[in-house]
């Protein structure tokens, strides 16, 4: 028998309506104490997906109207019983509410504790479980649509699949082991070398998409560097155009950081450190070279500004040099003048030229930083690996299937080869959570929010 958790399932803020969600056994009982409906009839009456209207009365006072929908075990979304009482969405009043149901039974709900009990009820995988966190806090429609492939099972199809074969093959070498000298259909060297290569090619493309997709949800560390009036603001600006930016402003601790966030096709760009842009130019001249190059040193993205109007001076040159093994743009700016840069020292860089003013250059822009960052050959509705964990049990899966390639490749025992397929099969076991320790479980819905 489960204890029956409640918790605030809506912001705490001010919505027309909130929601307080109750799950266990009691979660029924609980419920039809503090909720009283106007037709008299009772919660524990209703069969599964019906409400009724009614209100919630706690020691004899009524705090609100509501409505409590009724969800019965396994049609809820933890498997288990469950009542969500909608009431007007203010802070007290959600509180006040959530109190009344606390003081009739239930026990307030752990982080993550309604999702942990629907994957431990079996009502969804560890990927569809983590994707949700994504459907809740995306930030643009790429990094949306990433969590909901996931959400509706496309990671956990991929993973199964490839698991499938792997299982396949370990059926065929335990086969092999208990009767070593009869044919048995599966296990020639080939067939049993294509089926592990095809799983390494598999996990090595869902490996090489994480990356991308990480882009995708994250955004990238971008630094914007130039020499003063090059048109740093203007292109800040440009970026920061009405409909396709979020700009926020994080004051830093030790020092004025400011950090600008703005969205360039489906990417976001982390600009941090914006400070000298915002600033005026002598503020920038005194920032110096040195500060200039330590950002460089910690940007995943370099874009470096130049003023084609003037020849490029040792400044430039600098920069150029500073920034040779960096993921950099050169973007050549105020190209409705006349060019006068010599276009020769940029060989081997990506350039790109445009009139930060005039506002031209920003789709060429979008579709070079998607492709520097690996996100244009990205289907965002694909199966892509959410999370730090979920690649490292992809990793450990690909490690021990190339191991397994290698035992093949080299000879060793069909014994050898099935110990490495195990050890792949139990790597995507845990990344789907279907064989999991309850120390990874625990850690995994320790980092959602009370209410999920
Ligand atoms: P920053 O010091 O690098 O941030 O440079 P600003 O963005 O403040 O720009 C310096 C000057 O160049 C301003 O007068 C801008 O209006 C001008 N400017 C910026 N971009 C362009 C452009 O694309 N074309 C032209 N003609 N002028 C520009």
């Amino acid at each position: 028998m489960s204890r029956t958790i409640a918790a605030i399932a809506t912001p705490l803020g001010e919505g027309s309506i909130g929601v307080i969600r109750i799950s266990g056994d009691e979660a029924i009982t609980v419920a039809d104490k503090v909720f009283k409906s106007v037709s008299g009839k009772k919660l524990c009456e209703l069969k599964g997906y019906s409400a009724l209207y009614g209100n919630i009365v706690e020691n004899g006072k009524i705090l609100d109207d509501a409505v409590a929908l009724v969800f019965k075990n396994p049609q809820s979304y933890t498997g288990e019983d469950v009542v969500e009482i909608s009431v007007h969405g203010g802070r007290l009043m959600l509180k006040a509410v959530l109190r009344a149901v606390l003081n009739n039974g239930a026990f307030a709900a752990e982080s993550g504790e309604f999702t942990k009990r629907a994957f431990l009820n079996g009502k969804l995988d560890l990927t569809k479980a983590e994707s949700i966190m994504g459907l809740i806090s995306a930030e643009s429609d790429a990094e949306l649509r990433l969590s909901r492939a996931a959400h509706i099972g496309k990671v956990s199809e991929k993973i199964d699949k490839i698991e499938a074969d792997l299982v396949s093959a370990d059926a065929s070498i335990a086969a092999y082991s208990d009767y070593p000298d009869e044919d048995i259909e599966g296990l020639d060297y080939d067939s049993f070398l294509s089926m592990l290569t095809n799983a390494k090619t598999q996990l090595e493309e869902m490996l090489k998409n994480y990356d991308s997709g990480r882009v995708l949800r994250e955004g990238i560390d971008t630094v914007i560097v130039g020499k003063p009036n090059v048109g740093k603001s203007t292109l800040m600006n440009m970026l920061s155009g009405a409909d396709r930016s979020i700009v926020t402003e994080v004051a830093g601790t030790t020092r004025d950081v400011i950090e600008d966030t703005v969205t360039v096709g489906d990417i976001k760009l982390r600009l941090a450190d914006t400070a000298g842009i915002h600033q005026t130019d002598d503020k920038v001249e005194s920032i110096g070279i040195e500060k200039a190059k330590n950002r460089i040193d910690l940007a995943e993205l370099v874009l470096a500004v130049f003023d084609c109007t003037t020849p490029l001076d040792n400044n430039d040159l600098e920069l150029i040099e500073s920034i040779k093994n960096k993921n950099a743009i050169i973007i050549i700016n105020k190209t409705d003048l006349e060019n006068k840069i010599d276009m020769s020292v940029f060989g081997g860089f990506n350039t790109l030229e445009i009139s930060a003013k005039q506002g031209t250059g920003y789709e060429e822009l979008s579709k070079k930083i998607a492709e520097i960052s690996g996100t244009a050959n990205l289907n965002p509705d694909s199966a892509v690996l959410i999370g730090e964990r979920q690649r490292d049990c992809a990793v450990r899966a690909l490690d021990a299937v190339v191991e397994a390639i290698n035992s093949l490749v080299g000879g060793l025992t069909m014994d050898a080869v099935g110990i490495c397929v195990d050890d792949a099969i139990a790597a995507l076991f845990e990344l789907t959570g279907k064989r999991v320790t309850n120390a990874v479980t625990d850690e995994i819905f320790k980092k959602f929010c009370v209410g999920k």
